[in-house]
């Protein structure tokens, strides 16, 4: 097996402190609540959580899927918890959060792929906290009937965000068990059901891509509606998973952003250490003021 190469110096990652963390942390502890920020080993944890900000992961810490990128356990899946909704609102409207990430493991092993659930948290937090905004980072929902998709935007979220995560011809390595086709027509026929909507949707470079491929990803993009696109750089959880085939470098990164605003993104982030819910807040207020 190949080397992994070293890791450079722009991925520099502050490790986390502060009373504003220990205050999220308590808060998360306090309803129970798992973060994806601690679950997937975010290295923007320790700038996130001194912010307030924070992404919620709900339906529990199992996955019915096996992603070769994702730190998250794979196996049979806790019983949905009635009163998650309910906390995960508690819990926003104590950190006063004005944007909030909420995503989910992915529920094969439900009919609805936990579209409900989803929906009941999304009314809750709307419920407890009307001015926070309120973005969603949905699994695929692969085997289930149109109508769950429908549950989920009927729900009203400001953004709805599901990621792409490679280029297609990495799918097989990096997420079997999904189909890249099927995401991209799933961000579609959400702009389809409700065109007022965002849609968002963001890949990991450094898997072994090319460039011409992540520019063909930013196009089927565009010709799904897509309208905010992020990009950042694959990191290996643990040895067991993917390699790293490369860095980008930041000035790659620069080119990449340069070139999806050029197809037409309202909104692109793409940088070493953008994550799909890295600063979402900040962007989405201010293209809300613009
Ligand atoms: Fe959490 Fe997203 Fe920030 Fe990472 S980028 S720490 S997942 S909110
Ligand atoms: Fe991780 Fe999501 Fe893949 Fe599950 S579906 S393994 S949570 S990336």
């Amino acid at each position: 097996e190949q080397a992994q190469p070293k890791k450079p110096d722009w991925i520099r990652v502050k490790a986390p402190g502060g009373a504003a963390y220990a205050e999220t942390h308590k808060i998360m502890r306090e309803h129970k609540l798992t973060t994806v920020c601690e679950e997937a080993g975010c290295p923007n944890v320790g700038e996130c959580w001194s912010q307030g900000h924070a992404t919620m992961m709900i339906m529990g810490e199992i996955c019915t899927r096996g992603c070769t990128f994702c730190n998250v356990a794979t196996g049979r899946p806790d019983t949905l918890d009635a009163f998650e909704p309910g906390r995960v609102a508690h819990a926003v409207e104590k950190l006063g959060l004005n944007h909030v990430v909420i995503t989910s493991v992915d529920r094969d092993d439900l009919d609805d792929g936990g579209a409900e659930h989803f929906a009941q948290t999304i009314r809750a937090v709307r419920h407890r906290s009307p001015d926070t905004t309120i973005e969603i980072l949905t699994p695929d929902f692969l085997k289930c009937a149109p109508e769950a998709l429908e549950t989920v935007v009927e729900a009203r979220p400001d953004v709805f965000n599901h990621n792409l995560e490679t280029v297609p011809g990495l799918y097989p390595t990096v997420r079997p068990g999904a189909r890249y086709f099927h995401s991209l027509r799933l961000l579609q026929r959400v702009k389809e059901l409700d065109p007022t909507m965002f849609t968002k949707s963001g890949i990991m470079v450094g898997l072994g891509e090319e460039r011409q491929g992540v520019l063909q990803v930013m196009d089927d993009m565009r010709s799904a509606d897509v309208d905010f696109m992020t990009i950042g750089q694959y990191l290996q959880p643990t040895s067991r998973h993917h390699r790293v085939d490369r860095f980008v470098t930041p000035d790659e990164f620069k080119s990449y952003k340069k070139a999806a605003l050029g197809k037409g993104f309202l909104m692109v982030s793409a940088t070493p250490l953008t994550r799909s819910s890295y600063h979402a807040g900040d962007d989405f207020a201010r293209l809300r003021a613009a």
